[in-house]
């Protein structure tokens, strides 16, 4: 093909794809293709092929019990898109060269697109730890809130995520507690949902937990690490814990300082986990 057709050609896909019916028909071919490698993997019911340190193969089988369901999300993790579109974010979730995806995003006017059945393991979390659990992604649902990070969150768009939560939470039967942010879980490398996020209308709604006005003052021999690591958060960088455990309870500054005030926040909490 020469330069000058091939240019035509390409400018011609384009055009076509733009002017598709479904527009991401692409991607629903490649989700379509990767549905079926996983269902494939499971149906493949073979003896466990275990050695053991001298090199002896261990007598096993596969006898198939008759007992099972799928797997079911047991938290959902809420994010900011730090974009500035629901379509930007759509955009990044359905090439696979970035290699992240979310199973909701809800727009800015309240609009709600799911991207993945929710008892696939969606690529949102990333590294992330809460309490013992290190693989985030297999335990969550992700839902992404269409949000450049610096902006407060629409009426419309909280009202859908609560409806959306609670079809969640019925569903699977998700604690309470478990209704956390990506910064909760990657203290030191996230920071969404950003300070906006209205988490205690979350928590009157039954999503996630919140403190009681008034607090108790902490005993004198209160540790504000122990507290953290209870309740969940990785502690390994205590300023990260402390600085996103701010970000999403005190909300007043987000020092890697716990005054009084967030102390008597956190026992508060602590008390309730
Ligand atoms: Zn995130």
């Amino acid at each position: 093909m020469t330069t000058i057709k091939f240019f035509l050609y390409a400018n011609l896909l384009v055009f076509l794809a733009a002017c598709s019916p479904k527009p991401y028909q692409v991607a629903q071919k490649i989700q379509e293709e990767k549905v079926k490698e996983v269902v494939t993997k499971m149906d493949t019911n073979v003896a466990p092929v275990l050695v053991d340190s001298l090199g002896n193969s261990l007598v096993t089988s596969f006898i198939p019990t008759v007992n099972f369901s799928s797997r079911k999300p047991n938290f959902v993790i809420i994010h900011h898109t730090a974009q500035d579109s629901l379509a930007q974010t759509i955009r990044t979730f359905t090439l696979e060269r970035t290699q992240v995806s979310a199973h909701y995003i809800v727009g800015r006017n309240g609009e709600v697109v799911q991207m993945l059945n929710d008892e696939l393991r969606a690529w949102h979390a990333g590294n992330s730890k809460w309490g013992n659990n290190y693989d985030m992604n297999s335990a969550s649902i992700g839902i992404e809130l269409d949000n450049n990070g610096f902006e407060p969150f629409s009426d419309s768009q909280i009202s859908s995520l609560l409806i959306l939560l609670t079809k969640l939470k019925t569903t699977y039967n998700i604690p309470t507690p478990n209704f956390i942010g990506h910064s909760d879980i990657a203290p030191k490398r996230k920071p969404d949902p950003s300070i906006l996020f209205p988490w205690k209308k979350l928590a009157d709604n039954g999503f996630g937990l919140w403190y009681d006005i008034p607090n108790l003052p902490p005993p004198a021999n209160f540790d504000v690490e122990s507290a953290l690591r209870i309740i969940g958060y990785d502690t390994r960088d205590l300023p990260a814990a402390i600085i996103a455990f701010k970000r999403h309870f005190v909300k007043l500054d987000l020092n890697p300082v716990m005054n009084e005030w967030d102390k008597c926040v956190l026992y508060n909490l602590y008390k309730k986990y």
